[in-house]
């Protein structure tokens, strides 16, 4: 029989496995519910959006989806690595052993939904946007839907699934649905670095600054404000500043003027390609938060599902938030091969294999980066001995850190073991500082 899947939230991760369920032989028939409006109806700067890397991780899952690593090699970059400008005007290069791709993350998933709506129709897949998904009955299995529309009181629906999946990031509606069952435990901190993106036109066009192409460049106060920017396809640059949360000075920043001066002061080479109009932009932008979320179970007998952010949302310190999503994807479609769809028993060993390497990737994602100085030179030091030593002795040595956790060969738990010494450090290091 066909089963019922509703997909709750139209990101990365509820997108591709709306792919990989569709390809399962026509098993299950797809209702997606998005709460924000349809994305092909928004331009980007609108959004609060911002480049993403994908390494082998994530990007091994979205090669198997037919037609989608031709559409994303089109509006996406290959990178290299990182390069820190130093006030002193020097450069510390971090390269990648190999290279990964830099997109955008509402790019990204525009290119995933195109795909979809091409290959399926409306017989096998519906996609709702401005539907927001209010409240769970886990025992009933139905969903409550609130439809928005600008013109329009909004719409109360229900609706009822076999299978429910919380694709629906890091403030999860579904996940709050586990406490009706016994034995549920969360954990959810925010990252202590808030954010705001930025849009800048290509430098070179507006100024004498031309910034080598395939990288990232990064740009850091010593109080850890930081800039990052990456090269889009059409040369302009997209990134984020990050800042801590608590008496940040971008709160202040209210006009375009003052953007411009704080930029003057503190970047001045992103300044030089600041025009008026994007620190305007900037100015109205509302400050983000990333919340990290830690979980005991991702499922609920044969019925609910979580993914990615839902399950395992984690600090962006080294880009893995997309990248371990789109892996639980894969794993999933792993887990339901070798158990023939049998729903029951492939949620259950679901959460058996992922729970570990969700915890572990949060871990690494906390701890793997200092902010502090002394700590950051070591951490390049260390990523060099580790680059130069691990292709002679890879028992003894292992790979670095970013290499490893953007490759696919190891799971998040195993570099997390190999990396134990140096993450015990910097988590020592994090709570002397805050106590
Ligand atoms: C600044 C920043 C930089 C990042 N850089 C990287 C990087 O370099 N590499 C990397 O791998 N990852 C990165 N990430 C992480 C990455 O963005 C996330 O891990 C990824 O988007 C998770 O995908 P998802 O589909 O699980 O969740 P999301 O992308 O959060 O999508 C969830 C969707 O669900 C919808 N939704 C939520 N609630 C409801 C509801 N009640 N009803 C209906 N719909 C709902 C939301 O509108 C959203 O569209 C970064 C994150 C940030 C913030």
């Amino acid at each position: 029989m066909v089963k019922k899947v509703a997909i709750i939230g139209a990101g990365p991760g509820g997108l591709t496995l709306a792919h990989y369920l569709l390809r399962r032989e026509h098993k299950y028939q797809i209702d997606i519910y998005e709460r924000r409006s349809d994305p092909r109806d928004i331009p980007l700067n609108q959004t609060r959006t911002f480049p993403m890397s994908l390494g082998d991780r994530g990007l091994k899952t979205l090669w198997q989806i037919p037609g989608l690593e031709a559409e994303i090699k089109t509006i996406s970059l290959e990178t290299t690595g990182s390069i820190l400008h130093q006030k002193n005007g020097k450069q510390r290069r971090l390269d990648r052993k190999k290279t990964f791709v830099s997109i955008d993350r509402n790019h990204l998933t525009l290119a995933i939904l195109k795909n979809l709506n091409q290959q399926y129709d409306h017989s096998r897949l519906n996609i709702y946007f401005d539907c927001q998904c209010t409240n769970i009955d886990i025992a009933n299995k139905t969903i409550n839907i609130t439809q928005n529309s600008s013109t329009e009181q909004p719409t109360e629906l229900t609706r009822n699934y076999d299978l429910l999946i919380g694709a629906d990031g890091a403030r999860s509606v579904v996940r709050e649905a586990f406490f009706q069952t016994q034995d549920f435990q969360v954990e959810t901190d925010y990252v202590p670095s808030a954010y705001k993106s930025l849009y800048l036109p290509n430098p070179a066009e507006i100024s004498d600054i031309n910034l080598e192409a395939r990288k990232v460049h990064a740009w850091r106060l010593n109080n850890g404000i930081t800039v990052l920017l990456v090269h889009q396809i059409d040369k302009t640059m997209n990134g984020v500043i990050l800042f801590p949360y608590q008496n940040n000075p971008i709160a202040e920043l209210k006009t375009g003027a003052q953007v411009q001066q704080f930029f003057q002061e503190n970047f001045p080479v992103v300044s030089k390609f600041l025009p008026q109009s994007a620190a305007e932009e900037f100015a109205q932008r509302p400050i983000s938060r990333v919340l990290t979320v830690r979980c005991n179970r991702y499922h609920i007998e044969d019925s609910v599902l979580l993914i990615g952010d839902a399950a395992h949302a984690v600090s962006p310190s080294i880009g893995q938030g997309c990248n371990s999503t789109l892996e639980d994807v894969r794993i999933f479609n792993e887990i339901l091969d070798k158990n023939a769809d049998d729903l029951g028993k492939s949620l259950s060993e679901y959460s058996l294999v992922r729970v570990p390497d969700g915890h572990a990737v949060k871990e690494l994602s906390d701890y793997s980066f200092p902010t502090d100085k002394k700590l950051f030179a070591e951490f390049i030091i260390r990523n060099s001995f580790a680059k130069f030593l691990h292709p002679i002795f890879p028992r003894k040595f292992p790979p670095p850190i970013l290499d490893a956790v953007f490759a696919d060969d190891i799971s998040y738990s195993t570099i997390l073991l190999q990396n134990q010494d140096w993450i015990s450090k910097l988590k020592k290091n994090n709570h002397s500082l805050q106590s």
